[in-house]
């Protein structure tokens, strides 16, 4: 009732382009449909069972996660975890949601976690339980830093509850795959058994 009124004062906007778009929606057709051109991939990442992302981290994908992370919009994260949800495959979407935890500092600053974000609106979409069970400790942070230094100095992530039998992992982007390796390892110690991770984007 409220957004359709809002609606009749300001017509809504794309969160991406700013171009008008339906009421309810963020994104406008042409946005959706530039993400819908962009193909889902697998990556093998060592330590994980499967790693996939619903799209290359390009076009639309990337104005996504940009957007999502400086803009720290919740409803972005809605639709990003809907895209995961709607695009996965089934297979994968077993287990408990375990959101890749931030650096401490980063989360403070931005008030705003788009892990998280997107691992609660997965669970809402999929009804599999969210468990945010592990944690990270401050060092450097990834983002910035040449792909050797970031694969032999991965972060420090520990257990803060007991892991889940099966977990799947959510961040918005992997690059070299170092932090989810690093949030495997610490399931695994704990007796996770499987394990597997569910991202937005892949970046190169
Ligand atoms: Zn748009």
């Amino acid at each position: 009732m409220l957004a359709e009124l809002l609606g009749l004062v300001a017509p809504p906007r794309c969160c991406l382009c700013a171009q008008e778009c339906g009421l309810r929606e963020q994104l406008c057709e042409r946005c959706e449909s530039g993400l819908r051109g962009l193909a889902p991939c697998s990556t093998p990442v060592p330590g994980l069972d499967a790693a996939w992302s619903a799209a290359p981290y390009e076009g639309v994908a990337r104005d996504l996660v940009v957007a999502l992370k400086f803009a720290a919009r919740l409803p972005l994260a809605r639709r990003v975890g809907a895209v995961i949800a709607e695009r996965a495959p089934t297979d994968l979407l077993e287990g408990v949601i375990v959101p890749v935890p931030a650096a401490p500092a980063r989360r403070r600053w931005r008030g705003f976690d788009a892990a998280e974000g997107i691992a609660a609106a997965l669970s809402f979409e999929t009804g599999l339980p969210l468990g945010r069970c592990l944690r990270r400790s401050q060092g450097r942070r990834q983002v910035g830093r040449p792909r050797s230094e970031r694969l032999a100095a991965p972060p420090r992530v520990r257990l803060a509850g007991p892991p889940p039998d099966a977990a799947v992992l959510v961040d918005d982007v992997v690059t070299t795959g170092a932090t989810l390796g690093a949030c495997a390892r610490a399931l695994r110690a704990g007796g996770c058994g499987r394990v597997v991770a569910l991202t937005f984007a892949r970046s190169r």
